[in-house]
């Protein structure tokens, strides 16, 4: 059977990668994988990241699995950071969320949960988008179309087109939006045309899918959560997709998590019950150490402090290049 097998296309973006990593000219800047880099070329381990590590190497007491959702004080830590201590839609628990591996483990649980439950939504994204969120969702078999992002020249974000190309997509489809630092143009809606993006999808009753990849990597940790924090007051169901390996440089530990908002507490607990299902039948249950490092930093002041200014250091660095 495998002899029959054609080869398979290698991954663009990695490719592209390996090509610089081969290409002599010392000139060359590698703008491919979005991975952070010091000015040594190298991919630092955060110094918040070795000191949770060697916290958790000295109480961690068990390798045994853990809940198909995660750890619940990671899950909540989580929902903290994206909507801020106290909102209101975390105290009435109209927040789902699970631990999951990476941005993209995520964008698969997401794409199971929609295939399975809204077997007739398609998903649209931002055209461009990341290169590998259409794929995720072919796989997961959900039909992939896009809407109106840029300008005919990609130098601005063309919004009357892109709420134009909105207005048309029908109800009960998702909507794949970037909640900042969109991949690959950098350009973002602003707060204002988040209000408005955020009664637009209301009015259309679509699933708004919120992938927030670069929380601080924009203008920082709170402002980059402009566009959950809108899309909140106004939408009474979404997701958001969040990935911590940007800005806690745990690229390789694959720390993700899948939230849904919902308009209550037992709406909220039915959507985890279907994720839930997604899971277990996926990958079972989540990878502990890279959600375990972020529980440790999350849930430490001072830890959480030293992180935030990391995260600053890293963005600035970013904007200065
Ligand atoms: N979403 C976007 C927009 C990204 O750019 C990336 C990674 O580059 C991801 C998701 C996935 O990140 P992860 O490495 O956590 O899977």
């Amino acid at each position: 059977m495998f002899e029959s097998l054609e080869l398979a296309p290698a991954d663009p973006i990695l490719g592209l990668n390996e090509a610089y990593q081969q290409d002599t000219n010392p000139q060359k800047i590698n703008l491919s994988v979005g991975v952070f880099t010091d000015e040594s070329g190298v991919t630092p381990i955060l110094a918040t990241v070795k000191q949770a590590e060697a916290r958790l190497v000295d109480q961690e007491r068990t390798k045994s699995y853990l809940p198909i959702a995660g750890s619940p004080r990671y899950d909540s830590l989580v929902q903290e950071l994206l909507l801020g201590a106290g909102h209101a839609a975390v105290t009435e628990q109209r927040l789902a969320t699970i631990q999951t591996p990476g941005g993209t483990g995520t964008l698969r649980v997401a794409a199971d949960f929609i295939k399975r439950n809204y077997p007739q939504a398609a998903i649209w994204c931002s055209k461009p988008t990341w290169a590998n969120h259409p794929k995720i969702f072919a796989a997961a078999g959900v039909p992939v179309h896009e809407y109106a992002y840029l300008d005919s020249d990609a130098r601005y974000l063309d919004f009357d087109a892109m709420t134009e190309s909105l207005r048309k997509i029908p109800a009960g489809h998702v909507v794949l939006l970037h909640s900042c630092c969109h991949n690959p143009s950098g350009i973002d809606p602003t707060p204002e045309q988040w209000q408005v993006l955020a009664t637009l999808l209301c009015e259309r009753g679509v699933l708004p899918l919120l992938d927030f990849a670069y929380q601080g990597f924009g203008d920082g940790l709170e402002p980059d959560a402009v566009a959950v924090r809108t899309i909140v007051d106004h939408v009474d169901e979404f997701l958001v997709a969040s990935s911590f390996s940007k800005n806690f440089g745990l690229y390789r530990e694959r720390v993700g998590a899948l939230s849904a908002v919902a308009a209550n507490n037992s709406t909220a607990q039915k959507v985890l019950s279907n994720l839930k299902v997604c899971v277990r039948t996926n990958y079972s249950n989540p990878p502990a150490h890279g959600a375990a490092i972020v529980e440790t930093i999350l849930g430490d002041a001072e830890l959480r402090t030293a992180w935030e200014q990391e995260v600053a250091a890293m963005r600035e660095r970013i904007n200065q290049m």
